[in-house]
C-alpha cells in the first residue's frame, strides 16, 4: 500500500521585478508535473541540484493543502478532499525533520518540553506524555535524564536525535527528512543515518528523504527520484540510478 501518492504535482511562483514598486512579470515553474509513490516501509531519496524544486515539492506535501495542480494522497486519502478536522488528524501521520536542529529546536525549552509539545497540542494526557518522552529519548539513543537539559547542552548529532524524537512523538507513518545530516560533522553523520535506518525497520516507517550527498542517499534510500528543472527525470532503485554509465 502507498503511504504517499503524488500525481502530476505542479507549483508556480510569481516572478517579480522592482524593489519599491514590485511588479509581477511572469511565473517560475518550480515543480512541473511530477508523480511518484512511497510504499509502506520504503525510503525514497529525492535528489537533484540546488534550485531543481526539492524544497517546493516537500513543502507542498507537508502543507496537506489542495495543490495548485495535481493530487497528493496520504495513506490513500486525497488531501484536497479533506475537511479541517480530517486534515488535522492526517498531520499526525506526516512529520518532518529539518536540516538544522539548532534552527528548529526552541533554545528556551528543556528537551523534554520540546519532545512533548506535539503531543500536548494533540491533547494526549499528561501521564502518557511523560512516559512517552522517556521512551522517545531512549528510542533515539539518549537517556531520560536528558529531558531537563537544554538544546545548547547537546552536540549537533544529539540535537538531531532530539529533532527525530520530536518528529516521532505522534507515531507518524511518513517522515519527511530535509537534508537531515548535511549540517552535521561528517564524523557523526553515520551514527544518525544508522539510527534512521534502525527506526525505519523497527517502526515500519516510510521516508521521503531529501539529500544532495549521494553517499548519504545510498545509505538510506530504497529508491531514488532524480529531479532536474522541476521535473522528475529518473526514478529507480538506488544502485540502478547511480551506476548508470
Ligand atoms: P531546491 O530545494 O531543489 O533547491 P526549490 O524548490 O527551493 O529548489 O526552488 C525551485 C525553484 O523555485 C528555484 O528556481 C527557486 O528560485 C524558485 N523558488 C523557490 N521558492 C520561491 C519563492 N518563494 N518565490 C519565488 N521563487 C521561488
Ligand atoms: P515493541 O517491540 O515493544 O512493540 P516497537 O519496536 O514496535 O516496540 O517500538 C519501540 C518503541 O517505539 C515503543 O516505545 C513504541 O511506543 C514506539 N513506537 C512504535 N511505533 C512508533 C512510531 N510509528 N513512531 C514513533 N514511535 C513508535
Amino acid at each position: 500500500a502507498a503511504v504517499l501518492e503524488v500525481r502530476d504535482l505542479a507549483k508556480r511562483y510569481p516572478l517579480t521585478k522592482g524593489v519599491v514598486f514590485r511588479r509581477t512579470i511572469g511565473t517560475i515553474t518550480a515543480v512541473d508535473g511530477i508523480s511518484f509513490d512511497i510504499r509502506e516501509g520504503e525510503a525514497l531519496g529525492l535528489v537533484g541540484e540546488s534550485g531543481c524544486g526539492k524544497s517546493t515539492t516537500i513543502m507542498q506535501i507537508l502543507e496537506l493543502a489542495t495543490p495548485e495542480q495535481g493530487t497528493v494522497s496520504v495513506l490513500g486519502k486525497d488531501v484536497a478532499a479533506l475537511d479541517g478536522g480530517q486534515r488535522k488528524a492526517l498531520r499526525r501521520d506526516v512529520q518532518v525533520v529539518f536540516q538544522d536542529p539548532l534552527a528548529s529546536l526552541d533554545p528556551r525549552l528543556p528537551v523534554g518540553d520540546i519532545i512533548d509539545e506535539p503531543m500536548r497540542v494533540f491533547g494526549i494526557s499528561a501521564d502518557k506524555r511523560r512516559e512517552r518522552v522517556r521512551e522517545l529519548l531512549e528510542l533515539v539513543g539518549l537517556s531520560r535524564e536528558h529531558a531537563n537539559r537544554y538544546p545548547a547542552d547537546f552536540s549537533g548529532g544529539q540535537r538531531q536525535r532530539i529533532g527525530i524524537a520530536r518528529a516521532l512523538a505522534l507515531e507518524p507513518r511518513l517522515l519527511v527528512l530535509d537534508e537531515p545530516v548535511s549540517a552535521l560533522d561528517v564524523s557523526i553523520q553515520a551514527g544518525v543515518l544508522n539510527l534512521l535506518e534502525d527506526l525505519k525497520a523497527r517502526l515500519g516507517l516510510s521516508y521521503l528523504f531529501v539529500a544532495h550527498d549521494l553517499s548519504v542517499v545510498r545509505h538510506v534510500a530504497d529508491r531514488v527520484a532524480v529531479m532536474y528543472l522541476g521535473r522528475l527525470v529518473e526514478v529507480g532503485d538506488a544502485d540502478g540510478v547511480f551506476e548508470r554509465p
